[in-house]
């Protein structure tokens, strides 16, 4: 069976070592790279839909998550304070309580919304060592997060948009939902906020979700309010929320948080808390089982490998030069048969393998090998470059551009 803690291991993406403990896995160089490019992608794909990025450390003073509402009805779920000199200082649950004084950093009026805060933030959860393993379930977590402030008239049109980005990012990173759900209270938890709000944001909720197929599930609802998840589910076919829409009435409240509206009233507004891809663990231990390994072409660890054959290092290097020049990552891997070398380069999951011999030095060109198995006859070097960096560009998950 298809497990990411074996490939993982397989490919060096990253590694648990009980030394460093439970559920805290270290991203190795190879699953560093994947991962930067994802990371780099959203970001991108937040600045154009007119996010804010900010940086926030992943632990605060006691008093600001008793003020968030985590330290009443989370704790469970968090590691416990520590105290330096006369304070008490607190390892995060989750980013919202930061990005709250984001927005109370400076008055804010009507002009301002929705203003859309966004980070990859550090943050940590006490989960017990019985359910941890691998990536997808951790005490460190790296959330891809963002709180978008807005309206209440302008919830709707927030939330349907959000849900428009969730599913580019789904499509660029192959990520294939296995459902919406709408999360609920239930009975017998802590939740706060009357039934008049729960209700009104439910139904935003169930309106944004219109024509979508969703499951209700009760008792599945934070603490503060409804959401939206989307599911995944893992090659073992256990189902995990990877992206999620969240309505609070609450924090706005607590953080006491207003803008002035166009007749210079003060108003309070809504906070929509959002993952579109979830965090980096939950995400890659999903994908490095759903691509087997092998991710497409644009975060690929390493996305060529130049294998110089008869003496031909020199052209090899100048390739391999040009393609690192052009903004692959690339390696040269000079040692051993070219049949062992193109069959490790596939092992790796590397997409492309570039090889240059004589016939291909003396021509300015190289021959292609996909780790796919399909082999394409010598083209320039230039040529070459240019097919590899068309796919990466595009983002496409075929290893050949679009005829
Ligand atoms: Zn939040």
């Amino acid at each position: 069976m298809i497990d990411h803690r074996r490939l993982g291991r397989e490919l060096e993406l990253f590694v648990s070592d009980p030394l460093a403990g439970a559920g805290l896995p270290i991203w190795l160089p190879a699953g560093a790279a994947a991962r930067h490019a994802v990371e780099e992608y959203v970001r991108e794909l937040e600045r154009r839909a007119g996010y804010r990025h900010v940086y926030s450390p992943p632990l605060g003073r006691r008093e600001l998550f008793e003020l968030s509402g985590h330290l009443g009805y989370f704790a469970d779920d968090m590691f416990p304070p520590m105290r330096l000199g006369a304070d008490e200082f607190v390892l995060r649950p989750a980013l919202c309580p930061h990005h709250a004084l984001v927005y109370r950093a400076r008055g804010r009026s009507y002009r301002d919304l929705p203003l859309r805060v966004a980070e990859l933030g550090g943050m940590y959860r006490a989960e017990r060592s019985g359910v941890l393993g691998g990536l997808s379930r951790v005490r460190a977590i790296s959330l891809n997060d963002a709180h978008n402030f807005c309206m209440l008239e302008q919830v709707g049109e927030e939330v349907a948009e959000i849900l428009r980005l969730i599913r580019a990012a789904h499509a660029a990173l192959g990520v294939r939902p296995a459902g919406f759900r709408l999360s609920l209270r239930g009975p017998g938890e802590k939740y706060v906020g009357d039934d008049a709000r729960w209700a009104r944001a439910e139904d935003l909720l169930r309106a944004a979700l219109d024509g979508v197929e969703f499951t209700e599930a009760p008792g599945e609802a934070a603490f503060y309010g409804p959401k939206i998840d989307i599911q995944v589910v893992d090659a073992a076919g256990r189902e995990a929320t990877l992206s999620t829409v969240q309505l609070d009435f609450d924090k706005p409240e607590r953080f006491d948080l207003s803008y002035t509206d166009s007749g210079g009233a003060r108003r309070r507004p809504v906070m929509v808390h959002r993952s579109l891809v979830g965090s980096m663990e939950r995400l890659f231990g999903y994908l490095i089982e759903v691509h087997e390994g092998a991710f497409p072409a644009w975060y690929a660890p390493v996305q060529l490998v130049v294998l110089p054959v008869d003496g031909q290092a020199e052209a090899a290097g100048r390739f391999a030069a040009d393609a690192a020049a052009a903004g692959l990552r690339v390696e040269v891997d000079g040692g051993g048969s070219l049949g062992a070398r193109v069959r490790d380069a596939a092992r790796a999951r590397v997409p492309y393998a570039a090889v240059v011999g004589p016939r291909e030095a003396a021509d300015g060109a190289v021959s292609l090998r996909l780790r796919d198995g399909r082999a394409l006859p010598p083209v320039p070097a230039g040529a070459a470059l240019a097919l590899i960096g068309e796919v990466v560009a595009a983002r496409s998950p075929d290893l050949l551009p679009a005829p």
